[in-house]
């Protein structure tokens, strides 16, 4: 059945209970077992009213059934799960560096072949739907923003692969893998979906129910759910996403425009950038842009010093929460393919000027 609501409406309205005197949110039940009789008898089989929640909105945005995790990674371990013994996986050279490392790992470990392909390398990826076992892309791709051409690769012909989509930088607003043809989309929902840099969540989505009961498999018995808290907390941050992320949106694009102006910044990368490489295709079949934009300063200590610099603008890690953070990414382990002096800024809901006024102070000091 075709939801006629908007995704923007359902993420606040579902979810949520339904019986009278029930309150409008479900309340945090911090439970491993149940008495028998009813919906939930082992959380980490069956998990727990805020969970299934969440399974319901994240599932409903996407159009499919949701799995949550305990984190992103969990739910790629879940995913990498249904890879063969000896099979043959598929993946972005620009990707998020813990999903390149438990790739490499298996790989060393005999477990699968991997191939890496450049994002926008679409004959290449199309290539690989047809003989790999798991083709995994990264759109927009962590942190260089690449785009890929998730229309053509997910309906390539003569497929084989299960095609799956990390899609934590676009988030259910942004695209939708399913709707272009992918077998599975994956969230860190750790990440804009929970929005406030307070949780560990994953989250993948299929419309295929051979792939759903597998993972369901997986996730029980190797334990990746997530914990009663923490649903709750993706739940009640998921309701505000869709005007958190306009918000980090429209500073993201503002704050790129004005960098890209700027004489100390190299190079700029967000596809919202009309001069952006990835800009026309992210256009043809995205909703939005995202708000993590990436760019280039002279060098590794000077974009050190920029986050360093910075006062409203937080120097840490991770992403997608309401506030601004910046972080260097070249210089890491396993990002020996980045150019150096790169910075990776997720854009919060702060006053655009007040960011800019940060980032600009902090590049005059660092590049003087
Ligand atoms: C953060 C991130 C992950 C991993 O998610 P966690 O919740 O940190 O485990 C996976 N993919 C992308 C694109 C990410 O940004």
């Amino acid at each position: 059945m075709i939801d006629p609501l908007h995704p923007r409406t359902r993420l606040v309205g579902l979810g949520r209970p339904h019986r009278p005197g029930d309150p409008l949110n479900h309340p945090v039940t911090p439970a491993s077992n149940f008495l028998p009789g009813g919906e939930h008898w082992y959380s980490r089989l069956d998990g727990t009213n805020t969970i299934d929640a969440l399974e319901e909105v994240i599932g409903a945005l996407e159009g499919g059934t949701a799995l949550v995790f305990g984190s992103g990674m969990a739910a790629v371990a879940a995913v990498l799960s249904l890879v063969p013994a000896g099979g043959k996986i598929a993946a972005p050279t620009d990707c998020y560096h813990g999903v390149a490392g438990l790739l490499t790992e298996g790989a060393a470990a005999g477990r699968w072949d991997l191939h890496r392909i450049e994002p926008t390398d679409t004959a290449g990826w199309a290539a690989a739907c047809d003989g790999a076992d798991l083709v995994w892309l990264e759109s927009p791709s962590n942190p260089l923003l690449e785009i890929s051409d998730l229309p053509a690769i997910c309906r390539s012909g003569g497929r084989t692969a299960i095609v799956g989509v990390d899609s934590t930088f676009a988030t259910p607003l942004g695209q939708r893998p399913l709707e272009l043809g992918a077998d599975l989309a994956m969230h860190s929902v750790t990440k804009f979906m929970g929005g406030h840099s307070d949780l560990l969540a994953g989250a993948v989505v299929t419309r295929r129910e051979d792939l759903a009961t597998r993972l369901q498999g997986h996730r029980q018995l190797a334990g990746a759910v997530p914990g009663a808290l923490e649903a709750f907390l993706a739940l009640r941050g998921l309701r505000t996403l869709s005007v958190r992320l306009d918000r980090q949106q429209s500073n993201a694009g503002e704050l790129a425009r004005r960098l890209e102006a700027h004489p100390a910044v190299r190079r700029v990368r967000y596809p919202g950038l009309v001069t952006d490489p990835g800009h026309t295709l992210a256009a043809s079949f995205m909703d939005g842009y995202g708000a993590v934009i990436s760019f280039e300063v002279a060098d590794d200590d000077t974009a050190a010093a920029v986050v360093e610099g910075m006062q409203i603008v937080t120097h840490a890690t991770s992403l997608g929460g309401v506030e601004s953070t910046a972080e260097r990414r070249s210089g890491y382990p396993g990002s020996t393919h980045l150019p150096p002096g790169l910075i990776r800024m997720s854009v919060g809901i702060e006053h655009v000027d007040d960011l800019w006024d940060d980032l600009a102070r902090a590049l005059a000091v660092a590049s003087a």
